[in-house]
């Protein structure tokens, strides 16, 4: 199997990448816009061993040394960056033009990915611009970003932007036996995280709970039993602030279904799993509740931007959710 058909969706793409290979037609910089987790870091990895796989008639075959040690990421001529902290710096700007000075030591072409491009500061950013724009031959740059907005203007100017949707991943789950309704939410929702079935059913707690915050929030007793910072750690595991992102994203889309309950627009229903437990759900509240507690959703959120915890703020909005259903 090889690299590419490891990937979920992105046909399009990936037969874009081989043919420009092939006919030699491959830019050196390139920009992967689109959600977080949907496949364009893996994509960047599988190009990057396509250029240097050893049965290039099967590239990127997965199976050689070079693939091999690109999906280890041993290669010396496939470089992975990713902020330190919060922002990429001088210093790791600096390593790649070390590096670029030379040839490449190992393989055919030297790849750089740089995950997360949007966090290179103003003085890294500067420093790979001439860099970006007309490497070395022999050198490829993939930045990959879910915010390309947060990009510099001008490391976006000097870049191939090519855009990840879920639309594809959709299909490609249809088709794979074990497809049931739950995959579906993810792909729809347009919030990525579906590069392979594992992190599905990770992110299919998330949505649970998320079903069953709503539940407790239009509860008129006390206390059912929910332990919302058990089952926040259990659901989110240590996966930090992404994760807690997904679980408001996830309530946010199951409140827009019950809006589209409540307008007898079933056909429009995202969480279609989860139906029957959204209409009763949807008995309890009138679309004005309902964007109420969308907005306090979105607080919530931002309250995740200002570095505060996930087991502080769903407490809260949950609280505050069962004021606005009295
Ligand atoms: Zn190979």
């Amino acid at each position: 199997m090889s690299l590419f058909d490891q990937i979920l969706g992105h046909k399009q793409i990936k037969t874009f990448f081989t043919n420009a290979l092939q006919k030699e037609r491959l830019f050196s910089s390139y920009i992967f816009t689109g959600p977080e987790g949907i496949g364009k870091k893996k994509t960047a990895i599988a190009i990057a061993a396509m250029l240097n796989c050893e049965s290039p008639d099967n590239a990127p075959c997965g199976m050689c040394r070079s693939c091999l040690k690109i999906q280890e990421g041993t290669h010396v001529d496939v470089n992975l960056m990713a902020a330190e902290k919060d922002e990429i710096l001088a210093e790791q700007a600096e390593s790649v033009l070390d590096a670029i000075r030379f040839a490449p030591f190992e393989g055919k072409a030297r790849v750089f990915i740089i995950d997360n491009a949007h966090q290179l500061n103003p003085t890294s950013g500067n420093m790979l611009l001439k860099t970006l724009e007309e490497p070395p031959s022999g050198n490829y740059f993939f930045l990959i970003t879910s915010k390309p907005d947060s990009l510099l203007p001008t490391i976006r100017s000097r870049c191939q932007e090519v855009a990840f949707s879920g639309s594809g991943i959709l299909e490609a789950l249809m088709e794979s036996p074990d497809f049931d309704d739950s995959y579906y939410p993810w792909v729809k929702s347009g919030g990525g995280f579906v590069e392979d079935k594992s992190q599905l059913k990770a992110f299919t707690s998330i949505r649970q709970l998320a079903i069953r915050l709503l539940q407790e929030m239009i509860s008129p007793h006390r206390d059912s039993g929910l332990d919302l910072e058990d089952e926040l750690s259990e659901a989110l595991g240590n996966q930090g602030r992404e994760s807690a992102r997904i679980f408001f994203f996830q309530i946010e889309i199951l409140l827009r279904d019950i809006l589209a309950i409540i307008a007898n627009r079933d056909d429009a229903i995202i969480n279609r799993d989860m139906i029957s437990d959204l209409k009763k759900i949807s008995r309890r509240l009138t679309p004005d509740m309902v964007f109420e507690i969308i907005s306090l959703v979105k607080k919530g959120t931002n309250g995740l931007s200002y570095g505060i915890r996930i087991q502080h703020l769903a407490p809260v909005l949950l609280a505050e959710g069962k004021k606005v259903t009295l």
